[in-house]
């Protein structure tokens, strides 16, 4: 259910107009340099008559660039009078972790993708949450949320979906997951202990509409590979949903093969803290047992490498980045074969 209290977000820009409207989300922030100011969250919006509307996201995490560049683009060269219905362009949405570079907001610490519903009193990060939760999201048929691995990670460039309880939401979400046209596509488990309820894909799937997320990258930093990924698998998903003329779409080189992330037995945790030796590349198949990395200890550079294995067969679907690393933190983990 849609909480009833309103949001204190004011927009600058007219949602049921048409044309382009370019402007910000205010969000009033009273601090010691700026008794009355707001944060300038940007938004977008395209509308050219009735039609559908597609809600397209980036920096939900503020270090997960390509998107972020993705919609800049989108922004810079879609033209109004092609489109059928409406498109609703948030690029910075966590806008204070994107200007610092940094996955979570500096102001609050806030995780934006574990903050939601979120509160209209709460922190900075709850009150971008809750707006999105109760006036962004309910205005889209289809929402896009561009992730990538970020400062810690980086993934086989890829398409993902939480799919929804209710059987021709599913066959919807999965021909939205194709049509994106990667070649990797994954199904993630609500692992990790975040469940469903906290991400900005889980709060749309309970609703019964369909969200395609990305991992397009990673690694604190923007690939052309990654970029034309991208902005292809986002024009590709205006055209599935009749707001761009067929004629634009641009299909993948291959089919996509989609994985399942199944749960923890798809990841392989650092046992302890040292520095991050890979033995597999990314994109490579792995057999359960089969060494993992290695975890060197150069304070102590005479003890032998810890080996860390994997628990089951698959894909490497992501890698950490850094280094240096800690005991818990995530060093791989792998997507199994769907058949879907
Ligand atoms: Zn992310």
């Amino acid at each position: 259910m849609t909480d009833p209290r309103p949001t204190r977000l004011a927009s600058e820009v007219p949602f049921d107009r048409d044309g382009a409207h370019r402007g910000f989300v205010r969000l009033f922030h009273s601090v010691h340099e700026s008794a009355y100011g707001f944060i300038p969250i940007p938004i977008v919006v395209l509308r050219n008559g009735e039609g559908p509307t597609a809600l397209l996201i980036s920096g939900n995490h503020g270090d997960e660039y390509e998107g972020q560049v993705a919609l800049c683009r989108l922004v810079q060269t879609l033209d109004v009078s092609r489109i059928r219905g409406r498109v609703i362009v948030f690029p910075l949405a966590n806008q204070p972790a994107g200007l610092a570079g940094r996955r979570t907001s500096p102001i609050d610490g806030g995780n934006l993708n574990r903050s939601f519903p979120g509160d209209p009193d709460g922190t900075v990060t709850q009150q971008i949450a809750h707006f999105l939760s109760t006036v962004l999201l309910p205005m889209a048929d289809l929402v896009v949320d561009l992730h990538s691995g970020g400062s810690s990670l980086v993934y086989v460039p890829s398409a993902l979906c939480r799919l929804p309880e209710e059987a021709s939401a599913a066959a919807s979400a999965l021909r939205y997951l194709k049509a994106f046209g990667a070649p990797i596509a994954y199904l993630p488990s609500p692992s990790q202990g975040t469940g469903d309820d906290r991400t900005l894909n889980g709060t749309v799937a309970r609703s019964g509409r369909i969200a395609i997320g990305t991992e397009l990258g990673g690694g604190g930093t923007v690939t052309p590979a990654a970029l034309r990924l991208a902005e292809r698998g986002v024009r590709n998903l205006l055209v599935e949903l009749g707001i761009l003329p067929e004629s634009d779409r641009q299909p993948g080189e291959a089919p996509t093969r989609i994985l399942e992330v199944g749960g923890d037995a798809w990841f392989v945790y650092a046992p302890e803290p040292g520095v991050f030796e890979p033995l597999v590349e990314l994109g490579e198949e792995v057999a359960a047992g089969q060494p993992a990395a290695k975890i060197w200890f150069p304070e102590t550079p005479w003890r032998a490498p810890e080996t860390v294995r994997f628990l089951r067969d698959g894909f490497v679907l992501c890698r950490r980045q850094p280094g240096r690393t800690a005991r818990g933190d995530c060093l791989f983990h792998l997507g199994t074969d769907t058949g879907l």
